[in-house]
Order: C-alpha cells, then sequence, then structure tokens
C-alpha cells in the first residue's frame, strides 16, 4: 500500500502547483463519459490501485470544471487550502463517527473548538449558544427552520404540523436561495407557506413590502414566525439590512435567522466584516465553511443561541445501539440532522491554524480588492455594473447586450469554449441577463 499512498500525493502535489496549466474546462459530453467509464470499468477484474489513481485523475482532469483554478471565477467554490485537503485525508484514514462524544473524544472537541472560536466571530456568547457542522448550508437553513418551530411550538416534534392550530409562514427575499423552497416542503409547512418579499432597487429585501406582508398574513389568520435575512445572497452577493431585519422581528417576536453561507466568512476579515453589522443579533446563522473559507466540500455550519430549542428539536427517546452517553456532553447525533457524521470539522480547523487569522484576514480582505479592481476595470472598459456589494461578487453587462446585439450565452459559449476562464450568468428581473464573476480565491 504504501507506494500508493506516495502515487496519491504525487498526483495531488502534481495538481495543486500546476492547475494554472490546465484549461479551467473542456467540452465534456454524457456519452462519451459513460462510454469512457462502461468500456474502462465492468468491475470484474480488479484494477491495481497505482493504476487507477492515474485512471481516476486523468478522468477529473478532463471532465470537470476546475473550481480551484485561479481564473475560476465561479458560485462560491473556492480554491482550497492544502491544509483542508491534508485535513479531509486525514478524516478519511482515521474515520472518526462524530455521532457520539464517546465514540470521538477527540474530532468532537476539536470541532467544538472551533465552533466557539467562529460562535464569538458571529457576535454570540459561545458559553449559552450551540453550533454544529452541516452537509453545507442547505441543511444548516434546516435546521435553523426546524428549531425555530419547536422553539414556537415545543409539541411540534412529538404531533408534528397538523396539531398546530396556527399556519406558521417563513419570509425571504426574492434574492434569497432556493433551499428554503425544499425546507419548506421538508418541514411540513408546504411551499406555500414560504413568501418571497420583492427587492428595493439595491437588491436587498424590501422592508416596506415586508412589513405589509406580514400585516396581511396576520389579518388573514396566518402565523409570521420566521425571517431569513441573506448576508451575501448567492446571485448578485446582496446583504440585507440586518440591523432594520433584527428590529423588526424582535418587535413581532418572530425568528431572525441570517443566511450568511458565503458572506458569513467576513467575520474574519478586517475590512469587510462591518458590513455584517445586526448578525450579533441573530438567532440562528448559517454560514459554509466550503465557500469563502477556502475549505473543500462540504463543511456547514449552524450557529444558534437557543440552545434548548436545538436539543428538544433533534431528541430521540432512546435507541438500542448507540454507544455510552457522556454526561454534561450535549450528544452530536440529537443536535442536528445527521446521525453518523465525518469529521467534517477538521478542514476548518486545520486551515485556520495553518494560516492564522492574520493571513485569513489579509487573503479575505484581498479578495474584496479584487473585486473592486474587476469593477473598476469593467467600467473603464464601457460595461455596466448591475448589483452593489461590497463583498467579491461582480454581476455586469454591457449595451450590446441589452439592445440585443449579443447575448451572456454567446459570450460564455464562447468563453467556455476557449477554456481560460470560467464566470456565470444570472437571471435578473424579466428576462434580462448578466455575467457573474465571484473571487473566492488566493491564487
Ligand atoms: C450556497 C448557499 C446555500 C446552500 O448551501 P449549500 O452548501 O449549497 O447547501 C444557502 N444559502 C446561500 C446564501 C448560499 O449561497
Amino acid at each position: 500500500m504504501n507506494s500508493a499512498f506516495k502515487v496519491l500525493i504525487d498526483d495531488v502535489e502534481d495538481y495543486y502547483n500546476n492547475i494554472e496549466d490546465l484549461k479551467v474546462l473542456g467540452p465534456a459530453d454524457p456519452f462519451q463519459i459513460r462510454n469512457h467509464l462502461s468500456d474502462r470499468f465492468d468491475f470484474s477484474a480488479p484494477v491495481p490501485i497505482e493504476n487507477l489513481i492515474n485512471e481516476v485523475s486523468k478522468i477529473l482532469r478532463k471532465w470537470v470544471i476546475h473550481t480551484t483554478h485561479p481564473r475560476y471565477f465561479g458560485l462560491f467554490n473556492p480554491t482550497v487550502s492544502p491544509a483542508s485537503i491534508i485535513a479531509d485525508t486525514m478524516a478519511a484514514a482515521y474515520n472518526p463517527n462524530l455521532a457520539v462524544w464517546s465514540h470521538s473524544p477527540a474530532a468532537v472537541e476539536m470541532e467544538r473548538h472551533v465552533l466557539r472560536f467562529l460562535t464569538g466571530k458571529f457576535g454570540m456568547d459561545p458559553d449559552s449558544s450551540i453550533a454544529n457542522f452541516t452537509s453545507g448550508g442547505a441543511e444548516a437553513n434546516h435546521t435553523a427552520v426546524i428549531t425555530a418551530l419547536t422553539q414556537a411550538y415545543p409539541d411540534y416534534g412529538d404531533t408534528g404540523l397538523a396539531a398546530i392550530p396556527d399556519k406558521p409562514v417563513i419570509y425571504v427575499s426574492k434574492g434569497a436561495h432556493d433551499s428554503f423552497v425544499k425546507i419548506n416542503h421538508m418541514t411540513g409547512l408546504g411551499r406555500n407557506a414560504l413568501k418571497k418579499i420583492d427587492t428595493s432597487p439595491n437588491l436587498k429585501l424590501d422592508m416596506e413590502h415586508l412589513r405589509k406582508q406580514v400585516r396581511d398574513d396576520r389579518a388573514a389568520g396566518l402565523k409570521p414566525l420566521f425571517v431569513a435575512a441573506t448576508a451575501g445572497t448567492t446571485g448578485t452577493g446582496t446583504i440585507d439590512l440586518l440591523e432594520e431585519i433584527a428590529d423588526f422581528c424582535s418587535a413581532e417576536k418572530m425568528w431572525y435567522h441570517v443566511d450568511a453561507a458565503w458572506g458569513g466568512a467576513a467575520v474574519l476579515s478586517r475590512e469587510q466584516k462591518k458590513h455584517l453589522k445586526g448578525i450579533e443579533r441573530a438567532d440562528s446563522v448559517t454560514c459554509d465553511a466550503h465557500k469563502w473559507f477556502f475549505v473543500s466540500m462540504g463543511a456547514g455550519m449552524f450557529f444558534c443561541r437557543h440552545p434548548e430549542a436545538v436539543s428538544r428539536a433533534f431528541r430521540v427517546s432512546s435507541t438500542d445501539y448507540m454507544p455510552w452517553s457522556t454526561s454534561g456532553i450535549q450528544e452530536p447525533y440529537i443536535s442536528g440532522i445527521q446521525w453518523s457524521r465525518r469529521f467534517i470539522g477538521l478542514k476548518v480547523f486545520m486551515t485556520l491554524a495553518e494560516m492564522g487569522t492574520e493571513k485569513f484576514e489579509n487573503i479575505l480582505d484581498d479578495n474584496a480588492r479584487l473585486g473592486r479592481l474587476l469593477k473598476d476595470k469593467l467600467i473603464e472598459k464601457n460595461w455596466e455594473i448591475v448589483n452593489n456589494t461590497p463583498l467579491p461578487v461582480i454581476c455586469f453587462t454591457h449595451k450590446k447586450i441589452r439592445i440585443g446585439d449579443t447575448s451572456t450565452g454567446k459570450i460564455l459559449e464562447k468563453m467556455y469554449e476557449r477554456g481560460r476562464a470560467w464566470v456565470s450568468e444570472i437571471k435578473l428581473d424579466g428576462n434580462a441577463r448578466a455575467l457573474r464573476a465571484c473571487i473566492t480565491n488566493f491564487r
């Protein structure tokens, strides 16, 4: 086995060091990939692992978009730190199961350590809050809604929504992440109980519309429960008016959630963190380490200042097979959605430890600076910027696109054909589209 691990290291190192020589993407056709796999792998005869590593490496180099490439201006997938790659390998090798503390004391404590550090950065008190690693932001948002429902209706977990006389409603902006659509279905609230609030011209959740919708819903006998503010929307990087939403929720006695899946990383910056003011008042926060903490997928995080509600939400009466519980420990498998769970937090722990906070601050602020530079250069070349955020997501269009001389689709087709860089497009109001470039990259 020894040499196989060496082959692996050589491959990973070569990919990491020489990624700039690759195209960001090449042409991919599902039939070509399927035929290749059918030809090569019928699983009848064993393949030596060294050959297998080389084969898989070739396949991956050819047929994925290289999200860690310096010219991938993409969908919140960062360049990953070497510490993260190493940590994921160690997590696989040691394979601790983080369901119960007694089974993986060191791993659970390392996660707790890094989560307490980040809880403080979000302005919550680590001693009176709870935090979990999740598969990603969608699971963290899901955890938030389940917890908010349990806080408002302590019997929700036992009797289900059907036994609740109210009709609880969730509010997000039209720019919010659509994980809430699935969450409304999965929690039993129903997709119709998700109200998408208009955005104002600056793309932030429109407070006037929110006030009116909540007023109308109360009048119609519904029960406004939960507002998810977004701190860095997926499309345009827009940060909602966090303090105003916090005030509104506290006046209306609603749960104030902040979905900071991508933008939350700014709490670790020097210059960007001021834009998240108001997040410290949240009942719960979603943040994805796999978006702007330079760690590999999947590493979501859920922070909440109501530990009792979380315990109540995810408790089970008893199990016959789990190892013993430890007194004074909030057991992971009854603190969230997952049961057996991989050591997600190690890559966050090792990335923060290896870089140190100062380097981290510098990279985040430098990414923001590159975003501003891109914006300035685009304006200089007569492009028009259509979003407004201090964070490094730039959405841009051009007069020729607006009048129909060309389209974002045509531009992207050419760009993807060349394979030198990758940016995406977003749909604006109506049918208009703009190009979108995001910088989550320390290369
Ligand atoms: C990416 C994203 C999510 C979903 O997170 P996953 O890690 O993909 O599950 C939720 N909210 C926002 C704002 C996001 O950008």
